[in-house]
C-alpha cells in the first residue's frame, strides 16, 4: 500500500526539467535568497557570479565578485552551485546544471591546467594551447596501474584496452571538435598510451612514427590552426592474443586537394613543400633543381611560408627519418622528393598567348623544362597534353586547342592529382609496413580524428562533405548514448521521462535521399556534359525546397539546417569538384614518363585510352574510376560507420577555449557554442536526468533510519526510507521509489551523507 503512495507521489512530480522548452533544469521556483550565489548575465553576453543583497519583487540587487552591485530582474538569476562542487570531475555532479554552471566549472579546472573534464560518458578536451604537465610515463604508469582516476585521454584509452580484453569486444575512440581544437594531439596522446603496452620488433615505434608523415604531407597552416589536418583519418591498433600491440591500419578520408595550387593568404599549402625546399641536402637541391619557397607560384600566393617557433629544414630530417622508420625505401623516398618538386615546378609553368582566339603554347623556359626532366617526359609532349584536348567529334578525332584559362586548369587539375596520389601511395606504404594487410586474429581499437562541423561566412564543397560526415557522426553518437540510456531505463521499469533528444534524421535524409536528395542530385547533375553549378543549384530548389532541412538562396546558393546550425554553401565549383576528373591527355601523359610516377599511380593507370577514347577519364583507382568524389566519400563513410558500430565507442570532445591559439584565454561564448554544437550539454543533461544513484530499501533505512527525528510505526524498510527522505526535504523528482530500490539523482546522495557524519 505504502509503495503504491510513494511511487503515486513520485510520478506525478519525476517529469519536470526536460520537457521544459528550456534544455536546463527547471529553476522557475528559484526565488532569490538573500546572501545566496546567483549567477546573472551581463550585457557582454557573459555570466557573472554574485551575491543577492536584497529582493523585491521582480527586482534583485546583486553584488558581484568584482565588487559591482547590479540590479537584475529576480527572474534572469540562475543559482550558484555551492563552493564545495567548484571544478568537480564531472558536469554530472553539479547540483545546478546550466549554462553558467557548466562553463564556470569548466574554466575553473582550465585555469589551474586541467583541461579534462567528464560531461557524463564522454570526456571534455580543453586546448591549453601551451605545454601542460599531465602526460608521459609516469602518467602513463600511473593509469595503467588504476592509481590515478581523474578524466584523461590516457583514462579513455585505458578504459578501452580493458573492455577489448574484458568483453572481446573491439574498441574506437571518436575525436571530433572544430577545426584547432586539439583533435589530433588528443589521438597522439591516445596513441602513446596504447603504444605503451608495446608489441615487440618496434612496431609500437612505427605506429606513432607514421604521425609526422601524415602531418607533413596532410596538414598545412589555416587561419585557424597552425598545424591544420586537411584530411581525415582512421587508424585500427591491433592486439594480439597476448593483448601486445601487432600491427595497425591507417585509413584516410577526403584530402583537400586543392590546397595545392591555392591558399588564402596568412595560410600555406602542405608542409612537406616548406620543409623540402628549407631541409633538402645538397646533392637532392641539385637534383631537383630546388629553390626556396618563394620562388615558387603555388607557395608564394600567400605571404606566409613560415610558422613560428617551427623549423621546417628540421622537420624535413624528422619526415625522412620517420620514412626510414616505415621502410620506406632511400630510392622511393627520392621519387616522392621528385614528384614534390615537380608538383612545385608545375606551379611555375607559364603560357604565351599564340593567337587571337586565346589559345596558348607552354612557354619553354626553366618551368616547363624541369617539369619535363623530373617526370621524365619530353618538352613537347608535356606542352601538347597542356595545350591541347584530344576529342572525338562524330567518330573523328580531332586536337581542341586550349585556351589560357582552360590551360591554367589543366596544368593545376594535373599538381593535385600527382599530389594526392602521391599521398595515397605513401598511405599504402604505411599500411603495408604496419602489417595492414596482414590477416588479423585478434582484436583492435580504432582512433577517428576527422574534421569538425565547419560554418564559414563562405561555404563550397569541401564544407558539404565535412558536415555530411558530422551529422553521420552525430546520429552515431545520439543513438549510442541517449537511446541506448533511454532503453536502460525502460527495462528496468522505471518512470523514465521520455527524452526527446535531437534526431538529425531527417538531415540525414536531405543528403541521402534516392532519387531526391543533395547527394544524388549533385551526381546526377554532374553527368550532365551542359550542367553548371546554378542548374545544380535550380535543380536542388525545384525538387527539395519543401523538404524543412532545406532552403533554397538566391543565385547558387543554398541552406542545409544541420544539427550544429545552419550552413549556406555556394554552388561554385561543386560539379567540377565531385566529377574529379583527369583528362585523358594528361593520363596518358603521365603513363608514358620514365620517372617512377607511373609506379606510384601503378593500379592507377589502368584507366587507358581504351577505356575512354574521348573525352576526361579519371584517374583516381581503376575500380572506383567511373564514381564521383561525394559517392565515393558516402562509401568511406558507411563502411566507417558499419566498422564502428561494431565497436564499442568512446567519445572525446575538443573544445577550442580561443581563436587566438594563445593559452590562458577562455572565450565563455566560444566555448558554449561548441558545447552545444557537439551534443555535450544534452548528454549531461540526460545523464543526470537519470537516476544514477541507487539504494535498496533496507540498506537506506539501516543507513540513515537513526536521523529520524520521529519514529515511524512502520518499521519496514520502505516505511522508514519514505520518512527520512521526507523529513529531509528531498524534493519529490530528486528520487524514484522502485521495487526493491531508491534512485537517486547525482549529489542527493551527498546531502544525506554530509548530515550522517555531522551527527556520528
Ligand atoms: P585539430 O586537430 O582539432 O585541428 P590540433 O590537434 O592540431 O587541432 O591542435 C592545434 C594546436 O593546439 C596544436 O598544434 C597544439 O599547439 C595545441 N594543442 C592541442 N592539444 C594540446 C595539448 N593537449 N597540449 C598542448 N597543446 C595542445
Ligand atoms: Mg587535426
Amino acid at each position: 500500500k505504502l509503495e503504491e503512495d510513494a511511487n503515486g507521489v513520485d510520478s506525478a512530480s519525476s517529469r519536470i526539467s526536460f520537457q521544459n522548452e528550456s534544455k536546463w533544469d527547471d529553476h522557475s521556483s528559484y526565488g532569490a535568497k538573500k546572501t545566496q550565489q546567483a549567477w546573472c548575465r551581463l550585457s557582454t553576453g557573459n555570466w557573472a557570479l554574485g551575491k543577492v543583497l536584497s529582493t523585491s519583487g521582480s527586482e534583485s540587487v546583486l553584488s558581484t565578485s568584482e565588487g559591482k552591485v547590479l540590479k537584475v530582474s529576480t527572474e534572469s538569476l540562475l543559482p550558484a552551485n555551492p563552493e564545495i562542487l567548484n571544478g568537480v570531475d564531472d558536469l554530472m555532479q553539479l547540483s545546478y546544471l546550466h549554462e553558467p554552471s557548466v562553463l564556470y566549472n569548466l574554466q575553473y579546472r582550465y585555469d589551474q591546467d586541467i583541461i579534462y573534464t567528464k560531461a557524463g560518458p564522454v570526456l571534455v578536451a580543453i586546448n591549453p594551447f601551451k605545454k601542460v604537465r599531465l602526460y608521459g610515463n609516469d602518467f602513463i604508469e600511473g593509469y595503467k596501474r588504476q592509481k590515478m582516476d581523474k578524466p584523461h585521454v590516457y583514462a579513455i584509452a585505458d578504459a578501452a584496452i580493458r573492455e577489448m580484453k574484458r568483453d572481446e569486444v573491439n574498441q574506437s575512440i571518436i575525436i571530433s571538435g572544430e577545426s584547432g581544437a586539439g583533435k589530433t594531439e588528443t589521438a597522439k596522446i591516445a596513441m602513446q598510451y596504447l603504444a605503451s603496452l608495446g608489441g615487440g620488433s618496434g612496431i609500437e615505434y612505427e605506429i606513432l612514427q607514421t604521425n609526422p608523415i601524415l602531418e607533413a604531407f596532410g596538414n598545412a597552416k589555416t587561419a585557424r590552426n597552425n598545424n591544420s589536418s586537411r584530411f581525415g583519418k582512421l587508424i585500427e591498433i591491433h592486439f594480439g592474443a597476448t593483448g601486445r600491440i601487432s600491427g595497425a591500419a591507417i585509413q584516410t578520408f577526403l584530402l583537400e586537394k586543392s590546397r595545392v595550387v591555392q591558399c588564402a593568404d596568412g595560410e600555406r599549402s602542405y608542409h612537406i613543400f616548406y620543409q623540402l625546399c628549407a631541409g633538402a641536402p645538397r646533392s637532392l637541391r641539385e637534383k631537383l633543381n630546388l629553390r626556396k619557397a618563394e620562388f615558387y607560384k603555388y607557395l608564394n600566393q600567400s605571404s606566409c611560408r613560415s610558422i613560428a617557433g617551427v623549423d621546417d629544414s628540421e622537420m624535413f630530417f624528422a619526415v625522412m627519418e620517420a620514412m626510414n622508420v616505415v621502410h620506406i625505401s632511400k630510392e622511393d623516398q627520392d621519387t616522392v622528393f621528385a614528384m614534390l618538386a615537380a608538383v612545385l615546378w608545375l606551379g611555375n609553368i607559364s603560357f604565351k598567348v599564340i593567337d587571337n582566339e586565346n589559345h596558348i603554347t607552354v612557354v619553354s623556359d626553366e618551368g616547363a623544362q624541369t617539369v619535363a626532366k623530373l617526370l621524365g617526359c619530353t618538352f613537347d609532349s608535356l606542352n601538347m597534353a597542356l595545350s591541347t584536348r584530344k576529342m572525338t567529334v562524330r567518330n573523328e578525332k580531332i586536337v581542341q586547342k586550349l585556351t589560357l584559362e582552360q590551360a591554367m586548369d589543366t596544368r593545376d587539375a594535373l599538381a593535385k592529382s600527382i599530389y594526392a596520389s602521391l599521398f595515397e601511395w605513401i598511405v599504402e606504404q604505411i599500411n603495408m609496413s604496419l602489417g595492414a594487410g596482414k590477416r588479423r586474429t585478434g582484436r583492435s581499437i580504432s582512433i577517428l580524428d576527422i574534421y569538425g562541423f565547419e560554418s564559414f561566412t563562405r561555404n563550397s564543397f569541401e564544407q558539404f562533405c565535412i558536415n555530411y560526415a558530422n551529422e553521420r557522426l552525430q546520429q552515431h553518437f545520439n543513438r549510442h548514448l541517449f537511446k541506448l540510456e533511454q532503453e536502460e531505463y525502460i527495462e528496468d521499469g522505471i518512470d523514465w521521462a521520455k527524452v526527446d533528444f535531437e534526431d538529425n534524421q531527417d538531415c540525414l535524409n536531405l543528403f541521402e535521399k534516392k532519387p531526391l536528395g543533395l547527394l544524388s542530385l549533385l551526381d546526377e547533375e554532374s553527368t550532365f556534359p551542359n550542367a553548371t553549378d546554378l542548374t545544380f543549384a535550380t535543380k536542388l530548389k525545384q525538387h527539395l525546397d519543401s523538404n524543412p532541412c532545406f532552403k533554397g538562396e538566391r543565385g547558387k546558393a543554398f541552406t542545409v539546417s544541420h544539427y550544429a546550425g545552419e550552413v549556406m554553401y555556394n554552388t561554385t565549383g561543386f560539379l567540377e569538384k565531385n566529377r574529379d576528373l583527369l583528362h585523358v591527355d594528361l593520363i596518358q601523359l603521365l603513363a608514358s614518363c620514365t620517372c617512377n610516377l607511373p609506379q606510384i599511380f601503378a593500379a592507377k593507370m589502368l584507366v587507358q585510352s581504351d577505356d575512354y577514347p574521348s573525352g576526361p577519364a579519371r584517374l583516381s583507382g581503376a575500380d572506383s574510376q567511373k564514381l564521383s568524389v561525394t559517392t565515393k566519400f558516402k562509401g568511406q563513410l558507411f563502411q566507417l560507420m558499419q566498422r564502428l558500430e561494431s565497436t564499442t565507442p568512446h567519445f572525446i570532445r575538443c573544445i577550442k577555449p580561443n581563436s587566438l591559439q594563445q593559452p590562458g584565454i577562455y572565450g565563455q561564448e566560444l566555448v558554449l557554442s561548441q558545447l552545444k554544437c557537439c551534443g555535450v550539454l544534452e548528454v549531461v543533461r540526460i545523464s543526470r536526468s537519470g537516476y544514477p544513484t541507487r539504494m535498496t530499501h533496507q540498506k537506506f533505512a539501516r543507513r540513515y533510519g537513526f536521523l529520524l527525528l520521529e519514529s515511524v510505526a512502520s518499521q519496514d524498510p520502505l516505511s522508514v526510507s519514505v520518512a527520512i527522505l521526507q523529513q529531509f526535504n528531498i524534493l519529490p523528482d530528486m528520487y524514484q521509489v522502485g521495487y526493491t530500490k531508491l534512485f537517486f539523482r547525482t549529489g542527493q546522495i551527498g546531502l544525506l551523507e554530509d548530515t550522517r557524519n555531522r551527527t556520528l
